[in-house]
């Protein structure tokens, strides 16, 4: 062979070498385990607040001065240690009690720890033969979630997706194909009038989106009124559904949230279910935040009727704690698996072998080659079941009430909901803006929670309700106690009286 090529092959061999992989790995860990104990004792700042130009003029200079192959190992490993470093200082410290953001899972580490075993030997699926364990657990998975939701293995189908957003798009298009029949093939535009999707008034905005997506056109999302508590109201939704009937509009889908994302509020499903099926109308639900509720018995009320749904999707990455990107989109009956996608992809999809399909994630999967999503759970749970699942739904949940009872005892904070789950949204009212107009309120808060995340004490988020800015924070580390709220609210006032001054 051209000595080139060999020359090349010994190049490269040191990006594949197993005692560098050993080594590195070591190090790694060593450093995950120092970076863990930190962060849960709190010791450092969560979020380290640096300028994204500065993160990425400093992210720049390490690519742009790389060391080439022909480096020795020991300065390898120093740069190595060098790259770990600067990644784990500069990164969001999500296991920090005191993170207290988005829903965004904490993830055990363990879970973390499995993905990496199929991330690093490159399980990628698609069809079974590609990644075949990862498969497997995939599929037992999705037989576990579903028996949780309290249907019967075989009589339902679902999968892992990239993310509850595309778990969205795919129950959508699923409806879309069942509802407008051959539109697959002849597109959107068959039906004499646009069809209409139903939503929650707060919906995500992934299903707008995905009516965007799918040629239906953002227009036709219907909101549907909301209660006092934010719900979708069963009443408005029949009204709705019979004014639709009598203009002869086809309805693709009704969407109702478990929970919304604003302020986590649970949708009534058995009477709205109940309502789909007298109009005949494809019920879909938007568990990704709170379809873990099924799985504990102090909360799981909040869910009942979820096995009504047509379809569901249900994020692993936020209440299951487990690393992004791993959600899960469901289906009731097992009839409509091979609705959502209907063209053959000859050179993926064995004749030989027609059974193996089933196993083919690539056939109900809008992705193609796919991440071994599912994998992180399946090692999670296959360690510690169920249980570890309803207490860390339990513990979360509650601390939302926790939240919720200091700030109604405090007269500086005004909560603005009763919190079903773990999403609190509130304001500092500080007496000096107690007869402050709602323009001045809402501005305080937005600018109280960027100097307290900018500070590195503490991270939560903001949103706007009713149009006035307020603070928006959801339990979702296991690990944050009564104290660390005390000291939430504490940093708050101080913040507060700085920015007042
Ligand atoms: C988070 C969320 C989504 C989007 O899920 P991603 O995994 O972030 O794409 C959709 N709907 C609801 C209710 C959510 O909470």
């Amino acid at each position: 062979m051209h000595p080139m090529i060999h020359a090349a092959r010994d190049r490269i061999r040191v990006a594949y070498d197993p005692d560098l992989v050993r080594t590195f790995g070591h190090y790694m860990i060593d450093q995950l385990g120092e970076y863990f104990r930190q962060a849960e004792q709190c010791a450092g700042p969560v979020l380290p607040w640096i300028e994204p130009q500065t993160n990425v003029r400093d992210a720049a200079a390490l690519l742009h001065t790389p060391l080439g192959g022909d480096a020795s190992p020991g300065v390898l490993r120093d740069r190595f240690a060098e790259l770990v470093e600067q990644s784990l200082d500069r990164s969001h410290r999500l296991h920090d009690p005191r993170y207290i953001g988005h829903q965004v899972a904490v993830p055990s580490p363990i879970a973390g720890l499995f993905d990496a075993l199929t991330a690093i030997t490159n399980q990628a699926m698609a069809i079974y033969e590609m990644g075949p364990w990862a498969t497997a657990a995939e599929c037992a998975l999705v037989d576990q979630l579903g028996t949780q939701i309290g249907w019967t293995p075989g009589d339902f189908s679902g999968l892992a997706t990239h993310g509850g957003s595309l778990a969205n798009l795919t129950a959508l298009l699923t409806a879309r194909n069942v509802a407008v029949d051959g539109c697959w093939e002849a597109g959107v535009g068959q039906t004499t009038q646009p069809p209409v999707i139903l939503v929650h008034g707060d919906a995500h905005y992934s299903v707008t989106r995905a009516a965007g997506v799918l040629g239906l056109g953002t227009r036709q999302v219907l909101r549907v009124g909301l209660d006092e508590q934010r719900r979708m109201d069963p009443a408005r939704l029949a009204d709705r559904l019979g004014q639709l009937r009598r203009a002869g509009r086809p309805v693709i889908a009704v969407v109702a949230c478990a929970c919304s994302t604003p302020i986590g509020a649970f949708d009534p499903l058995p009477e709205i279910a109940d309502i789909c099926q007298r109009f005949h109308v494809w019920l879909h639900v938007d568990a990704a935040h709170g379809g873990s509720a099924c799985l504990s018995t102090q909360y799981g009320h909040l869910v009942r009727g979820l096995d009504l749904a047509d379809s569901l999707i249900w994020d692993a990455h936020k209440m299951l704690f487990v690393p992004a990107l791993c959600a899960f989109v469901f289906l009731r009956d097992r009839a409509h698996r091979f609705e959502t996608f209907r063209q053959d992809a000859p050179y993926l999809f064995d004749p030989t072998a027609p059974g193996l399909a089933e196993y083919d994630s690539g056939m109900r999967n809008l992705e193609c080659t796919k991440r071994a999503a599912a994998f992180g759970l399946w090692g999670l749970w296959s360690m510690f079941g169920r249980s570890l699942f309803a207490d860390m739904v339990d513990v979360t949940f509650s601390m939302g009430r926790v939240l919720y009872e200091k700030l109604v005892e405090a007269d500086d904070f005004v909560p603005l909901h009763q919190p079903q789950c773990n999403i609190v949204v509130f304001r500092h009212m500080p007496g000096a803006l107690r007869d402050a107009p709602p323009d001045r309120v809402g501005q305080f808060q937005l600018e109280l929670r960027r100097r307290l995340v900018e500070s590195s004490e503490f991270y939560i988020v903001s949103t706007k309700l009713n149009g006035v800015g307020a603070l928006r924070t959801t339990v979702m580390n296991p690990l944050t106690t009564a104290d660390h709220l005390d000291q939430l609210l504490d940093a708050l006032r101080r913040h507060g009286k700085q920015l007042l001054a």
